[in-house]
C-alpha cells in the first residue's frame, strides 16, 4: 500500500476543506525552530513515520518556545519508532483540546461487505480496535450511492454529539469520504479529530493510504514504487515496478537485496520464488548452504507468461550472479505453464551469454505435467548446468539447495574463482 506521512495526508484534508492545524514539516532542529518562530505560539512536534502509537512512544512532544522546539525536535529526529527511523518531524500549533473523536474509512474485503466502511466514534485518541462497540457508529457504504450529508449527521448525532460541534464534525466526516473516494484510498483516518476549547473541530492527525493498483491514476502523487518500500528504490526496483504498475494479471514482487557493487564480488545468486511463504523458504534454504540472494522476487496469483518472462529477465541481468534458482515450493493452483513458457523464453535468450551457468528449477502444481514438458523441451541442449524438479521434491528444500550449491561450485571452479 502506498503510504503517506501525516503532513502529506493533512494536505489532502486541507484541499477538501477540512480544518487542520497550522504547521510545516522539518528535517533539522534548526528548521523546526524557524517554524516555531513563524507560528509564534506553543507547538507540538510529531515524528513523521509510517507508524501509529507515536504518542505512547514519545514521538509526539510539546514545546512552548522556539528554543524548546529545537531541543525536542532534536530528540525526536533520528529516534526509531516501531523499527522506522525518524527523518522528519511536523511542527504545528498546539491545540487546546476539549474532546477527541475518531473518524475513519477503511476497505472491508469480507465477502458480505466488499466496500468502504465509514466509522465514527466519540472516543478518539486511542486505538480504534479497543473502543467498545456501543461507542462506534459504522456505515457500510454503497459506492454508487455514496455518503450523503444526512448520513454523517445521523451517525455523529447517534453518538451523542450536539449543537455547534455536531454540524462541524458531521461536515468533516462527510468531506472525509470525498477525500477517500477521489484519491482511491484504502484507508483514511483522523484520530484524533479534535474539538478545541474554542469550539472548533480540527483534524489533529491523519493516516492516509492509497490503493497501489490505483496509482496509475495519480501520477501527481509522485510515488515511484507502489509498495511499502522503507528504502529509496534502486534502478532495479524502479524497472521491476514497471511490470506491475499497469498490469494486474497476477503479481510480481521484485526487490534488490544486494547492490551491483556487492554482486560482482561473487557469492550471490539470482532468486525467483513462487508465492510469499514458499519464496521465503527458498531463501532460507540457500542461506543454509552459504549462498546469498542478489534479489528477492516472487511471481504469483496466476501471472501471465510475459510477466514471468520480465521478472526472469531482470533477475538474469544482475551482474556477477553465479546461478538462477526457481523456488516453486508449493503445489500452486495457478496454471504453471505460464511460468514454464516465460522462463524458457528468458533462459533461452540469456543462457547463451553465460556458458555453464547453474540453473535449478522447481515447478509443480496445476498443469504440472505440461509445464515440465515445456521446461525440458524448451531448455534441451542449452550450454548450461540445468536441473529441473517436480512435485517429488516440493518438500525437499535442503536437497535442492545442496544440488544448486554443487553446480555453483563447479561453475566457479570453471571460471577460475
Ligand atoms: P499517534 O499516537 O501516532 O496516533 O499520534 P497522534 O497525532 O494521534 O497524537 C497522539 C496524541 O497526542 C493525541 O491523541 C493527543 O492526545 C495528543 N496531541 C496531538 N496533537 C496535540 C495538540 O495539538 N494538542 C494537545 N493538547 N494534544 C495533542
Ligand atoms: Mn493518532
Amino acid at each position: 500500500m502506498a503510504k503517506f506521512f501525516e503532513y502529506q495526508g493533512k494536505a489532502f484534508l486541507k484541499k477538501a476543506g477540512i480544518p487542520i492545524p497550522e504547521g510545516e514539516p522539518a528535517k533539522t532542529s534548526e528548521e523546526a525552530k524557524q517554524i516555531a518562530e513563524k507560528l509564534g505560539r506553543p507547538v507540538v512536534v510529531k515524528a513523521q513515520v509510517w507508524a501509529g502509537g507515536r504518542g505512547k512512544s514519545g514521538a509526539v512532544k510539546f514545546a512552548d518556545t522556539p528554543e524548546e522546539t529545537a531541543q525536542v525536535a532534536g530528540e525526536i529526529l533520528g529516534m526509531e519508532v516501531k523499527g522506522l527511523e525518524v527523518k522528519e518531524v511536523l511542527v504545528e500549533e498546539k491545540l487546546d483540546i476539549a474532546q477527541e473523536f475518531y473518524a475513519g474509512i477503511i476497505i472491508n474485503s469480507a465477502k458480505d461487505v466488499r466496500g468502504p466502511v465509514l466509522m465514527f466514534s466519540p472516543e478518539g485518541g486511542m486505538d480504534i480496535e479497543s473502543v467498545p462497540e456501543d461507542k462506534l457508529a459504522v456505515m457500510n457504504v454503497d459506492v454508487l450511492r455514496g455518503v450523503l450529508p444526512f448520513d454523517t449527521l445521523n451517525m455523529v448525532r447517534s453518538m451523542g454529539i450536539e449543537g455547534n460541534a455536531l454540524r462541524q464534525v458531521a461536515g468533516i466526516v462527510h468531506k472525509l469520504y470525498g477525500v477517500f473516494r477521489s484519491n482511491d484510498c484504502r484507508t483514511v483516518e483522523i484520530n484524533p479529530l479534535v474539538l478545541t476549547k474554542q469550539g472548533k473541530a480540527v483534524a489533529a492527525d491523519c493516516r492516509f493510504q492509497v490503493d497501489d493498483q490505483a496509482l496509475f491514476r495519480h501520477r501527481d502523487f509522485g510515488i515511484k514504487v507502489g509498495r511499502e518500500f522503507v528504502k529509496e528504490p534502486t534502478e532495479f526496483d524502479l524497472i521491476a515496478w514497471k511490470f506491475e504498475e499497469a498490469d494486474f494479471r497476477g503479481t510480481s514482487y521484485c526487490a534488490e537485496m544486494n547492490p551491483p557493487e556487492e554482486l560482482v564480488k561473487g557469492g550471490c545468486v539470482g532468486y525467483h520464488g513462487i508465492g510469499g511463504g514458499a519464496a521465503i523458504l527458498g531463501v532460507d534454504a540457500l542461506n543454509k548452504v552459504d549462498l546469498k540472494v542478489a534479489d528477492y522476487a516472487d511471481t504469483s496469483g496466476n501471472p501471465t507468461a510475459s510477466k514471468v518472462y520480465r521478472v526472469a529477465k531482470i533477475i538474469l541481468s544482475q551482474p556477477g550472479i553465479e546461478g538462477y534458482f526457481l523456488a516453486g515450493f508449493m503445489m500452486a493452483n495457478q496454471e504453471q505453464w505460464h511460468h514454464a513458457h516465460g522462463l524458457v523464453k528468458a533462459l533461452r535468450e540469456e543462457l547463451p551469454k553465460k556458458p555453464g551457468f547453474p540453473v535449478v528449477l522447481l515447478l509443480c502444481g496445476n498443469k504440472e505435467k505440461e509445464s515440465q514438458e515445456i521446461l525440458k523441451e524448451g531448455l534441451a541442449g542449452m550450454n548450461a548446468r540445468i536441473e529441473i524438479y517436480d512435485r517429488e521434491h516440493v518438500y525437499n528444500a535442503k536437497h535442492l539447495a545442496t544440488r544448486f550449491r554443487a553446480l555453483v561450485d563447479e561453475y566457479r571452479a570453471e571460471q577460475g574463482k
